[in-house]
């Protein structure tokens, strides 16, 4: 392998996608199928995980499945044996699976703000846990969190999501410290607006998509396969020295306020 492929490399890695069925997670797991990592896509859902892996499959990046819902701490521990049996290691995990319910913060029942951390914030940090186990025993890996924009500055009308990603910035921030040691290193993807199911209806409406056109200093949307590459420089030897970021990946939102100055 030429050198400078070499340092982005994840061929050969065993690579872990919770939420890897639909959107963010199944784009970013097909990119390291296709980089050569021997891939296992995690959801809730056994439909949408036979379709997903019919459909890499079928595209020539064949990736292996395992049912887990985040939210059930005993799946979590058995899913993580199942891939270790399976494939004997971990290499990298990739946090992904989340949910959303946009509502005011007065109007935010205790079951949406327990379903929406139960998943992105409880559920994540339970896998992290149960492969970081397996990580500090053969003394390596790497973990990516899935945040989101709402860690540079939060959205209105999304309290419990937005509190579930600070959430996780504290805790891809504090694995950080306590876990380079051990050679595993954790950081966050926060993806800025992506088109997914997730979000399909919110930009759907065209006051939404005016406003985007008109503030996005890229001057669109994200598709889901432009969260791949930053995920593959996190898992690779390339971010060797990186640990506890987060890497925006936003069109550039975060790099600024747009206003309505007006310019020559
Ligand atoms: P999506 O298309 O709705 O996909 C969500 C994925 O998470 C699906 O694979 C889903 O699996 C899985 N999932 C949901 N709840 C789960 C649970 N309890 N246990 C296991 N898997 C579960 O959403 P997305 O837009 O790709 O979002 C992926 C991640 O990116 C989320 O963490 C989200 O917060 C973050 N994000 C998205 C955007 C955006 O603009 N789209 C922006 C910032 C951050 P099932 O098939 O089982 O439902």
């Amino acid at each position: 392998m030429a050198v400078a492929e070499e340092l982005f490399s994840v061929a050969g890695q065993v690579v872990l996608v919770s939420g890897g069925s639909r959107g963010i997670g199944r784009a970013i797991a097909e990119g390291f199928a296709q980089r050569g990592s021997r891939v296992f896509i995690s959801s809730r859902n056994p439909e949408t995980l036979q379709t997903a892996v019919a459909e890499m499959e079928e595209s020539g990046n064949p990736v292996e499945s395992v049912l887990c819902d985040v939210s059930e701490e005993d799946r979590i521990d058995e899913a993580v044996r199942q891939v270790l049996d399976t494939a004997g290691q971990i290499d990298t995990l990739v946090n992904v699976a989340g949910v959303n319910r946009r509502k005011r913060a007065e109007a935010v029942t205790t079951e949406d703000y327990d379903f929406i951390m139960d998943t992105n914030l409880r559920g994540a940090f339970l896998l992290s846990r149960a492969v970081g186990r397996h990580m500090i025993e053969r003394r390596g890996g790497v973990q990516i969190n899935i945040e989101s924009l709402n860690t540079w500055m939060p959205l209105k009308g999304v309290l419990p999501y937005a509190m579930s990603k600070f959430g996780m910035q504290g805790m891809t921030r504090a694995l950080a410290l306590e876990w380079g040691r051990h050679g595993i290193r954790v950081n966050s993807l926060a993806p800025g607006f992506i088109l997914t199911d997730l979000t399909r209806k919110l930009w759907s409406d065209e006051t939404m998509q005016e406003w985007n056109s008109a503030n996005a200093p890229l001057g669109r949307l994200g598709t889901p396969e432009d969260m791949v590459g930053t995920a593959i420089f996190l898992a690779s030897q390339a971010s060797a020295f990186m640990t506890g970021q987060t890497l925006y990946v936003d069109g550039g939102f975060s790099s600024g306020w747009s206003w309505p100055i007006p310019l020559d």
